[in-house]
C-alpha cells in the first residue's frame, strides 16, 4: 500500500479522437484536487502506427508503463479487420492486467435513464477467451478462433469478484457462461465459480445462461450486483450495462493486476466528435477516480466523485446527457471539467455523496489457489485431423481404411463445422471445405505416444491429403479431455 502522502507515478496516454480532449479535462481535476501525482506521458495508438511501430507503442514506452503505480489511458483508434492485435488487449496481458471492472451506475433523477435503482459491477475476465487472437485460416473458406479458459485464470477472476464484492459490501455474485454449449470451457469457469462460491458463505450467487441472463440484466438491472464473467461476454454486457444506465460515456473501468493497474473509460475514440469540445470526460474521469482509490488516495477520490456529482446534479450537462427537463446548461468538454473543479471540496444534495469506508479496494486478493487441480493419469487415445478436402465423402473413407489396415488407429468420425457426416450424415447437413477426421486407437486401453501419431500421419501423409492441422486426443483417467458428437466415445 502506498503512503497516501507520498507522490505516485502515474502513466498517461492521451489516446486517439476525443482522447486527448478527455484526457485534459481529467488531468485538468486532478490537478486542482491539489492530489500529489507525478504524470508520464507516453504515446500510443494511430500516431504511433503510422511512426512505423505496428504494434502502436514504442518500446520506449514499455518501460514507463512498468516503472510507474498506475497508467491512465484514453481510448485509441484500434485498426479492425487485418492488421496486428489490438493494442489494448497487447497491454492488458502484457501487464498482467486480469481483472477488468466496470461499474454501471444510474444518477436518476439527474440523468435520464429507465432504471434508476441500476448499480452492477461487471468483472470481466481480461487476459483468456477468444481474445488471446489466435485465429487461423486453415482452408480456403474456414476460419478459426480459439477459446483458452485456465483453471488459474478462472479462480483469479472469480475470487477477486468475490473479494470485491466482500470489501463493497455487496450482496450478490452472478456468474455468466454459455456452458450448455462450451461445456469443456464456460463449463470449467461455472464449475470454479460454484466451489470459491462456498467460501464466501455470506455472499448469495447465482448462475445465469448468458443469453437469458443478459435479457434479464437489461430488462431489470436493479436485481444485479456483481456480474463476474469471462472476457467477450464481459465486454458485450458492460457496454449494455453502461449504455442503459444513462450514457456509455459515464463508465469508467479499471485494469488489476498484481503488479500495475491500467485505467480507462469504456467507450472508445468516438472520431467523428473529436476536436469539437463536444466530448463527455466522465467515463475517464470516474476511472482517475477509481485509480486514487487502487492507490490508497481515498480521500482524494471522494473529493472529485463528489464534485463530478455536483456538477451533474445542477444540470451541468454535456451534450450526450443534455436532457431539456433536467438539464440546466448544455456544456462542452472544457467547461465541465472548470465547472468540476470549481466545486471541489462541495457534496451533493440530491444524488448520495460518496464516501469510501474501507482502505483501499480493487486490489487483487493474496489468497492463494485453494481449487486443487486433480492428479489424473493423462493417455494420448488419438487424433483429430483436420484436412481440407473436396472429395466424395464415400471415396475418402474407402482410402483411408485402406490405408489403416495393420495400423492401431481406426476411423471413427469425420465431421464438419460440428455435425457428423460419416458414418452417419443427415440429409440436409451440408459440407464446408474443412473436414475433422477423428481417429482412434482400435485398443480400448492404448499404449499411445507421439511417435505413433507420428507414423499415423506419416501414412495418411502417402495418401497427398491437405492436411490443416491436428489436435492430440487425451483422456484423463480414462475420460476424454475433448468434446464429444453423437456417436462418439
Ligand atoms: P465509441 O465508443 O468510440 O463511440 C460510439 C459513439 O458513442 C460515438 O459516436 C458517440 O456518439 C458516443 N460516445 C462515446 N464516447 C463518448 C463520450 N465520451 N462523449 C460523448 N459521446 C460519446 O465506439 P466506436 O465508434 O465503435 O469506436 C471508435 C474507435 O474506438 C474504434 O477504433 C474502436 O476500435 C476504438 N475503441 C477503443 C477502445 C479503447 O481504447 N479502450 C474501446 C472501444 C473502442
Amino acid at each position: 500500500m502506498n503512503d497516501s502522502h507520498q507522490k505516485v507515478d502515474i502513466a498517461v496516454a492521451h489516446g486517439d479522437g476525443i482522447g486527448p480532449e478527455i484526457m485534459e479535462a481529467t488531468l485538468h481535476v486532478l490537478k486542482e484536487s491539489g492530489e500529489k501525482l507525478r504524470f508520464h506521458e507516453i504515446e500510443i495508438g494511430e500516431k504511433v502506427y503510422l511512426a512505423g511501430h505496428p504494434s502502436g507503442i514504442a518500446p520506449a514506452s514499455w518501460d514507463v508503463l512498468h516503472s510507474c503505480q498506475a497508467f491512465l489511458k484514453a481510448p485509441i483508434t484500434t485498426p479492425q479487420g487485418g492488421g496486428f492485435r489490438s493494442l489494448n488487449v497487447t497491454i492488458r496481458a502484457a501487464l498482467g492486467l486480469y481483472a477488468n471492472v466496470r461499474p454501471c451506475i444510474a444518477y436518476a433523477p439527474c440523468i435520464e435513464t429507465r432504471h434508476p435503482g441500476m448499480d452492477l459491477t461487471i468483472i470481466r475476465e481480461n487476459e483468456e477467451d477468444l481474445y488471446v487472437g489466435i485465429e487461423y485460416r486453415p482452408s480456403h473458406s474456414t476460419y478459426r478462433a480459439i477459446k483458452v479458459i485456465s483453471q488459474e485464470g478462472s479462480e483469479k477472476i472469480i475470487r477477486y469478484a468475490f473479494e470485491y464484492a466482500k470489501t463493497y459490501g455487496r450482496k450478490k455474485v452472478s456468474c455468466f457462461t454459455k456452458d450448455n454449449i462450451l461445456k469443456m470451457t464456460d463449463g470449467l469457469f461455472h464449475k470454479i465459480f460454484n466451489e470459491i462460491a462456498v467460501e464466501y458463505p455470506d455472499i448469495a450467487t447465482e448462475h445465469w445462461i448468458i443469453d437469458i441472463g443478459a435479457a434479464k440484466m437489461a430488462d431489470t438491472p436493479e436485481n444485479f450486483d456483481v456480474i463476474v464473467t469471462p472476457n467477450l461476454y464481459g465486454d458485450i454486457l458492460s457496454d449494455i450495462a453502461a449504455q442503459i444506465a444513462g450514457s456509455v460515456g459515464l463508465a469508467g473501468s479499471a485494469n488489476i493486476g498484481t503488479h500495475t493497474a491500467m485505467f480507462e473509460a469504456i467507450h472508445g475514440s468516438a472520431p467523428r466528435r473529436a476536436n469539437q469540445d463536444l466530448a463527455n470526460p466522465s467515463g475517464l474521469l470516474l476511472s482517475s477516480v477509481m485509480m486514487l482509490v487502487h492507490l490508497g488516495k481515498l480521500e482524494a477520490a471522494e473529493l472529485i466523485y463528489n464534485a463530478w456529482l455536483k456538477t451533474i446534479e445542477e444540470g451541468i450537462h454535456t451534450y450526450d446527457i443534455f436532457d431539456e427537463g433536467r438539464s440546466r446548461k448544455k456544456v462542452g468538454t472544457k467547461e465541465f471539467a472548470k465547472s468540476i473543479a470549481e466545486r471541489l471540496g462541495k457534496k451533493p444534495e440530491i444524488l448520495k455523496p460518496i464516501h469510501y469506508a474501507h482502505t483501499g479496494h480493487n486490489r487483487p486478493s493474496e489468497h492463494k489457489s485453494r481449487v486443487s487441480i486433480p492428479a489424473a493419469a493423462k493417455t494420448i487415445v488419438g487424433l483429430d485431423l483436420f484436412i481440407e478436402s473436396h472429395q466424395a465423402i464415400d471415396a475418402l473413407v474407402g482410402t483411408i481404411q485402406k490405408q489403416l489396415v495393420g495400423s492401431p488407429f481406426i476411423l471413427q468420425t469425420i465431421s464438419n463445422r460440428g455435425a457428423i457426416i460419416w458414418p452417419t450424415r443427415q440429409p440436409h447437413t451440408s459440407i464446408g471445405d474443412l473436414l475433422r477426421l477423428r481417429l482412434v486407437s482400435k485398443e480400448k486401453n492404448p499404449a499411445i505416444s507421439y511417435f505413433h501419431l507420428i507414423e499415423l500421419q506419416q501414412l495418411l501423409d502417402l495418401l497427398s491429403l491437405d492436411i490443416a492441422s491436428c489436435e492430440v486426443l487425451f483422456h484423463y483417467d480414462g475420460k476424454p479431455g475433448y468434446s464429444l458428437l453423437p456417436g462418439e466415445q
